[in-house]
């Protein structure tokens, strides 16, 4: 076998990583995001891997990025899936010409899941490996909190302390998170919004000495191991659909927030997956719609939508793209990023003259067609669409092709969603048994006050310093 694949910042600025070191770092320490230093080219196996199961596909795709021992590896991947209420993981269903892929199998029914199951193990095998401890500390307005605490809880060797803004985010969401009582998950009901949580988030984390001394670590979507996970999909979903199709090619659409899961399909298609087209959708938070459509990347206010959790001005994995779009140039990327913290903005310019990327299409859907979305597809179709989902089926339809047929991404299920659904249809359609399950349990969170003595302070009470200390964490990315 060729060397172990290692990994570089988009900044340019860090030494190469193992994939190890990679996993447990999170943001790069020069401030970049982490990327393979080459990516693997694997069309010579599609053949091969048409018709596998999700768990042997996975395995495949993954030891090309993971410098793991295959059983091991195996082990990781089959335990990762055991959690997944579908026997195919992630089912294809046809729609109305297109198809769907439901990644909301999982423990929190939101796609999120299939990455964090996965990196919950991940984390616990590595810090076995190297006799030390992780605590892990996050900020959340929705599904990254319930799937990252899901991902950890009952694991040894890591805690995980997660803030969500008390009394804003939904019933639902919250119950996720605080009935899950296991000794290792401190869920904290922060007294302010969630921008005062990433703002307490950030500040911890660049407080270098409390880093280092509680071995700090991050599971938002800067880490590389999450973006691994969700290229999986891609090859299942386009290798069963074109399938079935006899097509050559597939298009995907992604209900888009912080460019992680539309990125893992960027990833797909230049390891050698035939994607005609990535069409990115965004609600009316459409900063990256108006990038793909005009060159021109400009922030924002934040606008709050009935899909939470794209309500998202500026995309923390968009780095990555730019990185690849400046021609694996990282002194570009960081004058790109130079540019867009200063003014705002950032515009592509000289060799590529900004021309868009033929491989995306993007455009947003508002309230209004998300509603009439869901309403349509229940009562046409017979199904129901959770809000994140339906933004893309109505972006989709714009972007029909005769030759490659679209796979709609349906990445969290209806049920987390029953008052969008409630609106769309005038019904209470939306049910599923694990949130059913959640009403009676026992729930527990702290209060804390919106302050970062607050957090370290609640930290140095519940956790130990730990004697030796991971590489420095990665933070500071926020995300709903
Ligand atoms: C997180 C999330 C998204 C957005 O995914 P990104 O990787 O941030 O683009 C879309 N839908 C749901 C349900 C999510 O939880």
């Amino acid at each position: 076998m060729s060397a172990p694949l290692r990994f570089i910042s988009t900044r340019g600025g860090t030494a190469p990583l193992s994939f190890r070191d990679a996993v447990l770092t999170g943001l790069a320490p020069d401030g970049g995001l982490l990327l393979p230093e080459a990516i693997p080219d694997v069309r010579g196996a599609l053949a091969a891997w048409r018709g596998l199961p999700y768990g042997e596909l996975a395995c495949e795709i993954l030891r090309r990025y993971a410098d793991i021992e295959p059983e091991t590896l195996r082990g990781l991947v089959a335990r990762s899936l055991a959690s997944f209420r579908h026997p195919e993981t992630v089912p294809v269903v046809p729609l109305e010409g297109t198809w769907v892929a439901e990644l909301f199998h999982g423990p929190t029914l939101s796609f999120k899941d299939i990455a964090l199951q996965f990196l919950g193990r991940l984390f616990a095998l590595i810090l076995a490996e190297r006799g030390t401890e992780l605590n892990i500390v996050g900020a959340t307005s929705g599904d990254t909190g319930s799937a990252a605490i899901h991902g950890v809880r009952g694991r040894d060797r890591m805690r995980i302390f997660m803030m969500h803004p008390r009394g804003r985010i939904s019933a639902v969401q919250e119950r996720q998170m605080t009935t899950v009582t296991d000794a290792n998950v401190f869920n904290l009901a922060v007294e302010g919004s969630f921008d005062d949580c990433q703002r307490i988030l950030k500040a911890t984390f660049g407080d270098a000495g409390f880093k280092q001394r509680f071995a700090l670590g991050a599971v938002n979507s800067i880490n590389w191991a999450r973006l691994q996970a969700q290229i999986v999909y891609y090859f299942y979903a386009g290798l069963r659909v074109m399938d079935a199709t006899g097509a050559a090619a597939v298009q995907f659409c992604v209900p888009t927030g912080n460019f992680g899961d539309i990125f893992a399909g960027y990833l797909a298609a230049r390891m050698g997956l035939p994607v005609a087209r990535l069409i990115l959708a965004t609600n009316a938070n459409d900063i990256l719609a108006r990038f793909f459509n005009t060159g021109v990347y400009r922030r924002g206010p934040v606008h709050a939508t009935l899909s939470p959790s794209m309500d998202i001005q500026v995309a923390s994995n968009f780095e990555r793209y730019l990185y690849y779009r400046a021609g694996e140039d990282p002194d570009r990327v960081a004058a790109w990023m130079q540019e867009f913290a200063e003014t705002g903005t950032l515009a592509l310019d000289g060799a590529d003259g900004g021309h868009p990327d033929a491989l995306f299409a993007a455009g947003a859907a508002g309230e209004k067609e998300t509603l009439e979305t869901i309403r349509e597809t229940h009562a046409v179709h017979g199904y129901l669409p959770d809000p994140h989902t339906a933004v893309g089926l109505s972006v989709a339809r714009r972007f029909r092709s005769d030759a490659a047929p679209t796979v709609c991404l349906a990445t969290a299920h209806p049920a987390k969603f029953g008052e969008a659904i409630r609106r769309a249809t005038g019904r209470d359609l939306a049910h599923h048994p694990v949130i059913e399950a959640l009403l009676g349990l026992p729930t527990r969170a702290d209060r804390m006050d919106p302050s970062v003595e607050a957090l370290e302070g609640y930290i140095e009470e519940h956790a130990r310093p730990v004697r030796d200390a991971n590489r420095t964490q990665g933070g500071g990315h926020g995300e709903p």
